[in-house]
């Protein structure tokens, strides 16, 4: 369990909300550790780094939080990021933020890193990290965003426990009617499941209790880049980067059910649904082409397409073949093959001494 991970396996060194040590003496423990352990420890970062105006914005110790994750991840093993604070800047860097703030990869981008964003971070698959590092000496394979295929290697939707009500064209219309009480696919209520790889249903948070769909709201694509300006509103929906999605032929039932009660309106309407799907489906293909690490410059327009297809027809062979795992297993494979997603990312041994440096996760601004 990740109790028995923190309280039995590791040695959590340096962190400033549970360490007994506070003050000048907490950072004296944080320099000890890099002096006794160099290159041997492992950095846990959490929440965006503010580098704007020379990092004023977030301080430890009297120093810029940039300059501390500079120092503290420069010398360690292997870093982690965790929440998608600390991926990509999260929600201090929604619509361009106030403070510059950004992820772990763009304060040290040259070191050995894994990024497990998601709003909150998913403890199983931060035990699930550590654990594999401790038991092989590296680090798991990962996207070309660092992401670790076991966890965000397939298809949230394809994992979905709803996924029946949505081939069956069962979907909560509102909020507290019929489908809702049954349980059934809120898709229609904004449900980003479709457009996002994660493992919530399959490991779900609360030592596996539940996830937010199981819960009754939909996904917010919180794994995914930028998530807070690319996957809003949370309520609408967003057209697929793949024409032949599922999704389509959902909306295109929700037009159809209208059709027959107003036909003027859905005439008009489908002609501007049309218009915005198509230039929605360009935003989002270019989205996912830079989330899997392919230049369609390079490639070509139909080389691009058919490996996105690869992925995508990958992700639903998995569920057809039953089961989370096979999904993983044959989604890394599908990546890992793919030369422009870029190589897996491993780090080499040392000791297992854990360092974990706490950020701006849930704050703009504020000294520490
Ligand atoms: S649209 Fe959402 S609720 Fe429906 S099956 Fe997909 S992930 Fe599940």
């Amino acid at each position: 369990t990740t109790a028995e991970l923190l309280l039995e396996l590791v040695s959590v060194e340096y962190h400033e909300t549970i360490m007994a040590r506070s003050g000048t003496s907490a950072e004296v423990a944080r320099r000890q550790v890099m002096e006794v352990a160099p290159n041997g420890y492992l950095a846990v970062v959490e929440g965006a780094i503010p580098v704007g105006d020379d990092g004023v914005y977030c301080t430890v110790g009297g120093r810029a939080f940039s300059d501390v994750v500079r120092e503290v991840c420069g010398g360690s093993a292997a870093t982690i990021a965790v929440g998608s604070c600390a991926f990509d800047g999260g929600a201090p860097a929604a619509g361009g933020g106030l403070t510059g703030s950004v992820g772990v990869e763009q304060v040290v981008p040259d070191v050995s890193l894994v990024n497990l964003p998601g709003c909150p971070v998913n403890v199983e698959n931060l035990a699930a990290t550590i654990v594999h590092y401790l038991t092989f000496k590296t680090l798991p394979a990962t996207d070309a965003r660092h992401r670790p295929l076991f966890a965000y290697g397939g298809l949230l939707h394809n994992q979905c426990e709803r996924r029946a009500h949505f081939e069956f064209g069962e979907f909560v219309q509102a909020w507290g009617d019929e489908g809702s009480q049954k349980g059934w696919c809120l898709y229609k209520m904004g449900c980003k499941g479709p457009e996002t790889f994660a493992n919530c249903p399959t490991a779900r948070y609360a030592g596996g209790i539940s996830w937010p769909v199981k819960a009754g709201h939909g996904c917010i694509g919180c794994t995914m880049a930028g998530f807070w300006d690319q996957m809003s509103p949370v309520y609408g929906r967003l057209p697929s980067p793949l024409p032949f999605a599922p999704q389509v032929s959902a909306d295109q039932l929700g037009i159809a059910l209208v059709g027959g009660v107003a036909a003027l309106t859905v005439a008009h309407g489908t002609a501007s649904a049309v218009r915005l799907h198509r230039r929605g489906v360009e935003e989002r293909r270019a989205a996912r082409l830079a989330e899997v690490g392919i230049d369609e410059g390079d490639t070509g327009a139909a080389e691009a397409t058919e490996a996105l297809e690869a992925i995508e027809a990958a992700d639903e062979g998995d569920v057809d073949a039953g089961g989370a795992g096979a999904s993983d297993e044959d989604a890394a494979e599908a990546a890992t093959s793919d030369e422009a997603s870029g190589p897996p990312t491993a780090a080499t041994p040392p000791a297992p001494v854990t360092e974990i440096v706490d950020g701006a996760a849930d704050a703009e601004g504020g000294a520490r």
